[in-house]
């Protein structure tokens, strides 16, 4: 574990640098499949999964399940960002009206509903309590108090958060108890780092660093994930002393306003509105106080979009922001926030979640991808 501890910690530009050198070899007979990132960082990740880690990963999906008292053979809909940024089998089509969707939750009545918080809410908004899910598992971003109880008055349930990513699926995932999140530890060795790179003790903050145990097709060795985290210092409420994390900071998303409504932003990533997102080096969308929408981009030729492609973005976003008036811009550079994050996808028009957050009283939240 101290050699281990002596390998260098990588970052996501590492693997967009390094593009396909990034996947191994396939090995004879091997299925593969391949994923893009949600683009939920303004940037686009293509990576692989084995058929066989897609199953461990599978595996531990079902002991969360059951950790959580839910049964294996349930109804179940899950909605994501889009089709090809999670391992898992896909959701209802993203592209579907909420109110769409919505109808298709009152005429299926599954009995677990899963997914991004954002579209979740969105969609139980249009349910207008006509089914009750018993069972509610979010995850893909940081599920704030705000949202928690948003989440309860839809659904008439206390969801179960999960932080999962792209690159090495499920990290961790709250019990029954809702109480820490319990860390996947035979499939993702995680760890939280200082600024120095230096693992933390018990009750310790600092970036979360993975290496998944078996993920062949891209391999990642102490690989940073962008989030933050704070280890657990005491038992879950459930009694395990397993290793655990108290609190995770991961990615924050803002509601967009339209008139007379809200709209999630994960219905505003690029790639749902442009149809090659891998033109696109970097983005950012922003909605400023009168509610006009910006989308600021760094294309990977350096050329501005054509005029047809551009328009065609633009109409795309109208039609999801009715009512708002939606711009493009081409730039050179996108710089970060002061935070260091990129902030591609940031409302003033709605009080920031982070000012939220640091709200007195502000309970654990928790993330994903
Ligand atoms: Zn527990």
């Amino acid at each position: 574990m101290e050699q281990f501890r002596t390998l260098d910690i990588v970052d996501k530009s590492v693997l967009l640098d390094a593009g396909s050198d990034a996947r191994a070899r396939p090995q004879r007979g091997a299925v593969r499949v391949p994923l893009w990132s949600s683009g939920s960082t303004g940037q686009h990740l293509a990576l692989e999964w084995s058929q066989t880690s897609a199953q461990w990963l599978g595996t531990h999906a079902r002991a969360a399940s059951l950790a959580r008292g839910i049964p294996l053979r349930r109804s179940s809909m899950w909605f994501r960002a889009n089709a090809r940024s999670s391992v898992g089998a896909g959701g209802p089509a993203v592209n579907r009206s909420p109110q769409e969707l919505a109808d298709e939750v009152a005429d299926t009545r599954p009995q677990l509903i899963g997914g991004l918080p954002h579209l979740l809410v969105e969609v139980g908004e249009c349910l207008r309590g006509r089914h009750r899910p018993r069972w509610v598992v979010v995850g893909g971003e940081t599920t704030d108090p705000a949202m928690r109880a948003d989440l309860r008055r839809h659904f008439g349930c206390e969801p179960f958060d999960t932080y999962a990513s792209i690159e090495v699926g499920n990290i961790a995932w709250q019990c029954r108890e809702r109480d820490l999140y319990h860390l996947n530890h035979t499939f993702v060795l995680t760890e939280v780092v200082d600024a120095a790179g230096v693992p933390v003790g018990p009750g310790g903050t600092g970036d979360v660093v993975v290496t998944g145990l078996a993920h062949p097709a891209t391999p990642l060795i102490r690989y940073r994930q962008g989030d933050r985290a704070t280890l657990a210092d005491r038992a879950c409420r459930c009694g395990s002393e397993l290793p655990a994390l108290a609190r995770l900071d991961g990615r924050v998303h803002d509601w967009f306003l339209v008139p007379g409504g809200r709209v999630a932003p994960q219905r505003l990533y690029l790639s749902r509105h442009l149809d090659e997102p891998a033109r696109i080096a970097r983005y950012r969308l922003q909605q400023d106080g009168s509610g006009a929408v910006v989308l600021t981009y760094v294309t990977r030729d350096g050329r501005p979009l054509p005029e047809p492609v551009a328009e065609r973005v633009r109409s795309s976003y109208e039609a999801t922001l009715p009512g708002v008036p939606v711009s493009l811009q081409a730039v050179d550079e996108i710089p970060a926030s002061p935070s260091g994050k990129l902030e591609q996808l940031r409302s003033w028009a709605v009080e920031p979640m982070d000012r939220r957050r640091q709200a007195p009283g502000a309970g654990a939240v928790g993330s994903g991808r």
